[in-house]
């Protein structure tokens, strides 16, 4: 246990026998006098996909963005596979990782956003390498193999050399998936993915972040595609005014939801 761990006090419910992939514990925080987070607990466990739904500006993209060293936190804690992400001790006082540990963590988590954010001068496959060759300096034909083996996972076998313009927009969501899976990440944080799509890019998408689910992959999507959130997530959670309202299976959730503020917003999607 690192001398930072130690003044985290243990959790009495930790789940027994399993480290929960992610474990958030009263997390706050702050943009100026807003309080965009009001004290987030959510656990995922190793393999589990849980969509997060909930109205705009409630805080997601926030909470996914702190659990992804994007943001740091005011207060509560972060724990990704055992291991500490941000957390603020008794007194308020924040204390932060040492930068090469922030680093390496970052490294084991992807994260997808609505705007893909490909290079636009590297052809795809160039796009996918990027990470691996550059910040896990794999080698380059160890490289590209697997960039090949992703490119086809998410139906993209025939863009390897083509270049992002070329693509629709579902296309290059799915080549920024690929370009993720390449740093064999632990946790995949999706936000949005699909918001930017057309609506008839939009399927494509759903179903590679489907096959990925099937495989295990443990996953947290923001996402407003009440479908994919049903078929795919193994529980759904909502979240309005910076909290988490409610949790539960997706039938649960959705069907029979018992926060007032859940069923005010399901009628507005549904
Ligand atoms: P959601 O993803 O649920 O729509 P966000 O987490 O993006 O919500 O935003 C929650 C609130 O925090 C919003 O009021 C937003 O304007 C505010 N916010 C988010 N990021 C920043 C920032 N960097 N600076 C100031 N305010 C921010
Ligand atoms: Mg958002």
């Amino acid at each position: 246990m690192s001398t930072l761990e130690k003044d985290i006090p243990q959790e009495k419910d930790a789940p027994r026998g399993g480290v929960p992939m992610v474990r958030a514990r009263g997390v706050r925080k702050k943009f100026g006098h807003l309080e965009v987070l009001k004290g987030v607990d959510l656990d995922v466990d190793p393999g589990e996909v849980v969509v997060i739904l909930g109205p705009s500006g409630s805080g997601k993209s926030t909470f996914l963005r702190c659990v992804n060293h994007l943001e740091t936190i005011d207060g509560g804690s972060v724990h990704v596979d055992g291991e500490l992400i941000g957390f603020s001790a008794s007194g308020g006082k924040v204390r932060h990782l040492r930068k090469r540990d922030v680093t390496r963590q970052r490294r084991e988590i992807g994260m997808v956003f609505q705007q893909f954010n490909l290079f636009p001068h590297l052809t795809v496959l160039q796009n996918v390498i990027e990470a691996p060759t550059g910040v896990r300096r794999e080698p380059r034909a160890q490289a590209r193999e697997r960039a090949r083996e992703l490119l086809a996972k998410v139906g993209l076998a025939d863009k390897a050399d083509g270049y992002p313009r070329q693509l629709s927009g579902g296309q290059q969501q799915r080549v920024a998936i690929a370009r993720a899976l390449a740093m064999r990440p632990k946790l995949m944080l999706f936000d949005e993915p699909t918001s930017a799509l057309d609506p008839e890019l939009v399927g494509d998408v759903l179903e590679t972040m489907k096959t990925l689910a099937e495989e295990g992959l443990t996953m947290i999507v923001v996402t407003h595609e009440i479908g994919f959130a049903r078929e795919v997530a193994d529980r759904v959670v909502f979240m309005d005014g910076g909290v988490v309202v409610e949790s539960g299976r997706p039938a649960d959730v959705l069907d029979n939801p018992s926060n007032e503020r859940t069923k005010a917003f399901l009628s507005k999607v549904l």
